[in-house]
């Protein structure tokens, strides 16, 4: 399942009514809720807010999954993905530290 089919499911479970479109077809009255593989979700204006606010809860967290999967950027963040400073052991968003993680580096 993509990014913009499980973002317009969470918003359904919220009492929104998302659609799916592909690039083509958002107009500018819709929220553009970024690029998920050519696939945007989009909502009636008066969602727009609510959605939003799902929508990033749901980047930030497939984000932190990527990077935990894939951990190519030690820079960040591995519980949220906030971008942290090359010679700061703690996260200034969650207050998440390297320390803390139970992964060890190969
Ligand atoms: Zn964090």
């Amino acid at each position: 399942m993509v990014d913009a089919e499980m973002l317009a499911m969470l918003l359904t479970r919220e009492g929104l009514t998302p659609q799916l479109v592909d690039n083509h077809t958002v107009g500018m009255n819709w929220m553009h809720s970024g690029a998920y593989g050519g696939v945007k979700v989009k909502v009636p204006e008066s969602q727009e807010a609510h959605a939003k606010q799902i929508a990033s809860q749901l980047r930030t967290q497939s984000k932190a999954r990527l990077q935990m999967m894939a951990n190519t950027n030690e820079d960040a963040c591995l519980a949220c993905g906030n971008e942290m400073a090359e010679d700061n052991d703690e996260c200034g968003e969650c207050g998440w530290s390297y320390g803390q993680t139970g992964i060890e580096a190969d």
